[in-house]
């Protein structure tokens, strides 16, 4: 291994760390060449622990199976060339030697010419016979006689010994993954016990100060660990034991201890978060002193992903993936996962792949191989691929995902229309039975419950009411929820349609100003006052909505040409805008009666606002989408919307 440009600079790259970014290829290609070829420890494990480890060594049929020559029914055992002339009308006799051949029973006495033994399926076939004659082709004929009337072949349901698996056949071959089917064939042979790979013990360590258990409660700033879970379950789903040494804070020399057991107990360590240039990030420093050749990638032309760093120490693979879930996630399963199954004995991963359309241009970094998560949902002819628009710290994304795309480093784009490969995150894609694109709302979850409790799968992608629209008028979705209000005719919605399009009826929302209870500044006002008094005090901060969010529009109405502070900041949902005022960073925005309640927020109403869907009208009939309609109309929804703080629409 040379040095890489990286260790050369030494501490310099504090500065410049990721001046030497490597292809996803090359660092993976480096990585591997630094560990691979390597002894793979092995272990003997009981089969009922071996589940998912892969086969040590070949494994050598000890005994035959089965082990005596076996009846496949239940009937009489005989000697066929006693039926050589039996016929419908030539029947042939046979006196009954006098014992009965159960499983289990070892048979005592020959079958003779002309006699037959009672045998059941499983019974070891006596001396003397070679063929089974079925109970149901036979008839008595007086005491300790049967009747046979059609000949048999020798070997006649008769398995024979060893003709499943012969002793000293190689049953499975070193390599194997033990799964259900391979523990039967053990089990057939009497094997208890297996050599398999060892399982590499993976230690796991999440860093920052910021990080808190689940299940303990969330300081103020702080945030759950959300990384130490997902490595530790993709560790277990990929061969690894994982040991998890918990959070640890960005304190350089509490660090370097915990890091320098976990590498003493384990095979691998992976550790989480400090990785990019921030001043507390101490972990890729200590790894320089952890071992030979150190660090071999730190910047990797992924994203997500670019902070990730690979380092080898003596032998053991150190890895520091980015802090972001998703983005942890995303390296972890594209160049962590091959290394830790090459460990484990394991073959590569192989995961589902579709093909589908991306019904928008997606835009991708120049230089850096990208995965884009999408949801899968039918097309009018193939399947369609929509990016999920969240963020890189987006964990939700994974859930509602159902795979992920990836465009080539050298593109700077996927255009729209470009049929494109999807890895699955699941072995088979669930295409939704109800698709859902546009504006979100909670009431909307209100009306889809019964459908999921019927067993539907109802996918809702939030894309704003102009993404809807625009989606249902390619035909990609059931329902477009929207709230677009038109200045021309002072109307809700209805002017937005186009053919195609049907106007289903929703449910008004309060729209109204937020703000903390017991601000002086807002307390008593109608909600025009409240936004000149806004607007006159220099130190009010407001906060904004993304374009193309209905919300937004009645914002601009209100503002005119004013640009208040707090203005360029546009979270996408109602949700953020309580939070933001909640929590201090901003003082008054825009969101919906139902969120600035359940928020504890004071609320200024100020106009009631259409929420309705446009249906697609060529897919009205759709089981799924009268489902809908019928849950939408029904008391039970009315009466949650209602409950929720909606205002249903008059039946
Ligand atoms: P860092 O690389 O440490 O600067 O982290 C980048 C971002 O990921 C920050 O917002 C961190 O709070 C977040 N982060 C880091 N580690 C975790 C973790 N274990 N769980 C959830 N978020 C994390
Ligand atoms: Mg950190």
């Amino acid at each position: 291994m040379t040095e890489t440009p990286m260790q050369k600079r030494g501490d310099s790259f504090e500065q410049d760390q990721f001046l030497t970014i490597l292809s996803r290829e090359d660092a993976l290609a480096r990585f591997e060449a630094a560990l691979f070829p390597r002894a793979i420890a092995s272990e003997r494990r009981p089969l009922s622990d071996a589940l998912g480890q892969a086969l040590a060594d070949d494994v050598v049929a000890p005994i035959d199976v089965p082990p005596f020559d076996r009846s496949n029914v239940d009937g009489f055992a005989v000697r066929s060339a006693d039926l050589a002339l039996a016929g419908e009308s030539t029947p042939v006799r046979f006196v009954l030697n006098d014992e009965i051949i159960a499983c289990g029973t070892a048979p005592m006495l020959p079958v003779a010419p002309g006699t037959a033994t009672s045998i059941a399926t499983g019974g070891p076939v006596p001396r003397g016979a070679d063929a089974i004659v079925m109970v149901e082709h036979t008839q008595p004929a007086g005491e300790r006689v049967i009747e046979i009337r059609r000949a048999a072949s020798p070997g006649q349901f008769v398995s024979y010994a060893g003709s499943d698996i012969a002793r000293g056949e190689t049953l499975l071959r070193a390599g194997t993954v033990i799964g259900s089917r391979e523990i039967g064939m053990l089990a057939a042979c009497g094997i208890a016990e297996v050599s398999v790979a060892r399982r590499p013990r993976i230690a796991v360590i999440s860093t920052g100060d910021e990080l808190v258990q689940p299940g303990l409660k969330l300081r103020p700033a702080a945030i759950y660990d959300t990384n130490g879970a997902i490595v530790t379950a993709a560790i277990r789903e990929n061969g690894g034991e994982p040991i998890f040494f918990g959070a640890i804070p960005d304190v350089e020399h509490e660090l370097e201890s915990i890091m320098r057991k976990a590498l003493d107990d384990c095979d691998m360590l992976v550790l989480s978060g400090g990785t990019s240039k921030g001043t507390g990030d101490v972990s890729h420093r200590i790894i320089a002193r952890l071992g030979k050749p150190g660090i071999i990638a730190h910047g990797v032309a992924l994203k997500p992903g670019k902070p990730l760093c690979l380092a080898v120490c003596d032998g053991k693979p150190v890895v520091i993936l980015p802090g972001f879930p998703t983005s942890a996630m995303f390296t972890f399963h594209d160049m962590i996962v091959p290394v830790l199954r090459r460990m484990a004995g394991l073959p590569p991963r192989s995961d589902a792949k579709v093909t589908a359309k991306v019904p928008v241009r997606i835009a991708s970094e120049m230089g850096r191989t990208e995965f884009v998560m999408v949801s899968l949902v039918e097309g009018a002819d193939d399947l369609i691929a929509y990016p999920s628009g969240k963020g890189s710290g987006a964990i939700t994304s994974f859930a509602q995902a159902d795979g992920f795309l990836k465009i080539e480093a050298l593109a700077d784009q996927m255009p729209a229309g470009t049929e494109t490969e999807v890895t699955l995150f699941t072995p088979h894609v669930r295409v939704p039975d109800l698709v859902i694109v546009g504006s979100h709302c909670t009431g909307l979850d209100l009306v889809t419950a019964p459908l999921a409790r019927s067993g539907l799968l109802v996918r809702s992608i939030s894309i704003g009411s102009l993404g809807g629209l625009a989606a249902a008028r390619r035909g990609e979705c059931d329902l477009a929820p929207i709230h677009l209000f038109d200045e021309a005719s002072e109307s809700y919605n209805t002017p937005f349609l186009v053919d195609g399009l049907e106007l289903v009826p929703g449910w008004r929302r309060m729209q109204g100003i937020v703000f903390r209870p017991g601000d002086t500044r807002f307390q008593g006002l109608t909600a025009q006052d409240a936004v000149r008094a806004a607007l006159a005090d220099p130190a009010c901060i407001m906060v904004n909505r993304n374009q193309g969010a209905g919300t937004r529009i009645l914002i601009d109405r209100m503002l005119g040409s004013a640009r208040p502070d707090g203005y360029w900041n546009q979270p996408r949902s109602h949700n953020a805008v309580a939070a933001a005022v909640a929590q201090n960073r901003a003082d008054w925005g825009m969101t919906i009666a139902p969120v600035a309640h359940a928020a504890g927020l004071g609320f200024i109403p100020l106009a009631e606002e259409h929420y309705d869907f446009a249906l697609v009208a060529a897919r009205k009939q759709r089981p799924a989408v009268q489902a809908f309609l019928a849950a939408l109309a029904s008391d039970e929804s009315r009466a949650a919307l209602a409950q929720a703080g909606f205002r249903p629409v008059e039946a």
